[in-house]
């Protein structure tokens, strides 16, 4: 049963009526039918117009009549006022507006999970990622790339809890050959046919390129030969690893030897042109200063408007045929965790008397073209400053205003915790991502939650919500408003806890990390 529903699927943002008339003036066609934000003529073939929200430039970021354009749709913010936002507004201001937009684009009553597994097939890894305490070299004693069985034999375990989705993402090595990826495709759909294989972020396509050496001229089609293949063995989907953040001075200090922003940027819209939906991530709360945040969002909604504009966006035509072009489904951001890591053992802003009412070296390297001069400040890069809880919830509710055209906002309780996770459903966020049934990047850095499905339910309940089991293209699957709820299950919380994560090492035990437990408080009345 398909319940829930994309409506970017079928409409995008409102554009001013004589727009929308010069648009189809346009497309040729002596008179219209309109719907909400679609245009839609009532000749075949039908034509989609997309058109962008309007900006207001001369408003006041603060204006609550822009505010509310902005969570209807009608306007976009530009750059300024998202920056305005970010650095300037009050935090329950933030959150009720990115709440607001959050309810016209998903309604008030579901907030969706997915059941999904993440599957790091590799550790080893080319680049030097200055946050990363994943990677290894090949040469490493724990070096590990999982054998097929050992892959098989977690999806299987995934399929019995009613999982959906494996996420497999791996460092870059360079031994594996194309082939092990297409017969690893091949071998899991042959197995699994309804699980749906979202894989392989844009770094690693970039070093596919590399390693595999394919025909054609231009980068986009080198990739589009290797992504054709991949996804004629069975990937379905990009997932948005490797975005951290795009402006080219953070980029070049903390990325070493992963692809840029542009390069970045082209993957995804060779996997929307393939008609593969795809998702946009962000980390922040490192070097960067707060303009370079609203620079990351700022590229993935000028691509995602290309998307819609050249690729349309898998709407349904009268004559039954669809549009082929794929777009970001979700945008996701969290704050750097910095256990384990070279960047984390940078000293942190204000340490120094008086410091912290200086200008922090990121803000005064970034700006909103993300092309800002690394020498304007001598301390960049070299000064951390982290991002807590109300950090986080700011920046993802200022995103939420700004990707207008991005239907889901992922919260990111991995990293946050599920309380914070809880929270960020009132800041924009409309999905509480995956049950966490293995993790081993971020927990290498330090992060240790893990939740299993009653308490993932129970967060969203207790946020006000019915909890919504969700697919990959955010289709609802089980909605959880009835006694048979998975956390309406329960009789004893106690047993529930996030549960200690673990690393792969590639042999049959995995060796476990050796941190506490994390106790979860929801529940404890029962
Ligand atoms: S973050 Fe990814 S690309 Fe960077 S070093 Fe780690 S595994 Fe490699």
């Amino acid at each position: 049963m398909v319940i829930g529903h994309d409506p970017m699927r079928t409409h995008q943002a409102r554009a001013p009526r004589n727009t929308q008339i010069f648009q189809i003036i346009l497309k040729i066609r002596p008179w219209r039918l309109e719907f909400g934000f679609l245009t839609v003529l009532p000749f075949r073939p039908m034509a989609v117009v997309y058109m962008p929200p309007v900006e207001r430039p001369g408003l006041d970021p603060q204006d609550p009549g822009l505010l509310r354009a902005v969570a209807q749709g009608e306007v976009r913010l530009t750059g300024e006022q998202a920056l305005s936002l970010l650095d300037a507004a009050r935090l329950h201001e933030l959150g009720r507006w990115a709440d607001a937009r959050c309810r016209t684009l998903h309604g008030d009553e579901f907030r969706t999970y997915v059941i999904d597994r993440n599957i790091n097939y590799t550790n080893v890894c080319t680049a030097k990622c200055t946050f990363c305490a994943f990677r290894r070299d090949l040469d490493d004693h724990d070096a590990y790339t999982l054998e097929y069985e050992q892959l098989y034999e977690k999806i299987a375990e995934l399929v019995e809890i009613g999982g959906t989705q494996i996420l497999m993402q791996g460092g870059m090595n360079p031994e594996l050959p194309l082939e092990w990826y297409i017969d690893l495709l091949h071998g899991i759909k042959e197995r699994f046919p309804s699980v749906h294989v979202h894989g392989f972020s844009p770094p690693e396509f970039i070093e596919f390129v590399h390693f595999f050496d394919p025909p054609g001229s231009t980068l986009e089609d080198k990739l589009r030969w290797v992504m054709v293949r991949l996804k004629d063995a069975g990937l379905d989907s990009l997932p948005g690893g490797g975005g951290e953040i795009f402006s080219n001075p953070v980029r070049r200090k903390i990325g070493l030897g992963k692809c840029d922003a542009e390069a970045w940027l082209t993957t995804m819209f060779v996997a929307h042109s393939l008609g593969m939906f795809t998702s946009a991530t962000m980390m922040f709360g490192h070097i960067e200063g707060l303009a370079d945040r609203v620079h990351h969002m700022l590229l993935v909604r000028e691509w995602q408007d290309r998307a819609l504009r050249e690729l349309g966006e898998g709407v349904e035509s009268v004559d039954g045929s669809t549009h082929a072009g794929g777009c970001y489904k979700a945008f996701i951001s969290w704050p750097f965790q910095r256990e384990n890591t070279p960047l984390g053992r940078l000293r942190e802003w204000g340490q120094r008397e008086g410091e912290l009412d200086e200008p922090y070296p990121g803000d005064v390297v970034s700006s909103l073209n993300g092309d800002g001069d690394p020498k304007s400040h001598p301390e960049f890069g070299r000064r951390l400053r982290m991002a807590g809880a109300v950090e986080y919830l700011r920046t993802q509710a200022v995103s939420r205003l700004v990707l207008d055209n991005v239907y889901s906002i992922g919260a990111s309780w991995v990293t946050m915790g599920p309380h914070i996770g809880q929270v960020a459903l009132s800041f924009g966020a409309n999905d509480m991502g995956s049950v966490m049934m293995e993790e081993n990047v971020v927990s290498a850095a330090g992060t240790t939650y893990c939740l299993n499905e009653p308490v993932l339910c129970r967060l969203i309940r207790d946020a006000g919500f019915t909890p919504a089991q969700r697919d990959n293209v955010y289709d609802m699957l089980r909605v959880h408003a009835g006694p048979e709820s998975p956390d309406l299950q329960v009789r004893d919380w106690s047993e529930h806890r996030a549960r200690q994560l673990h690393v792969e090492s590639g042999s049959e035990s995995s060796e476990i990390v050796t941190t506490s437990p994390v106790q979860l408080t929801v529940g404890a009345e029962d």
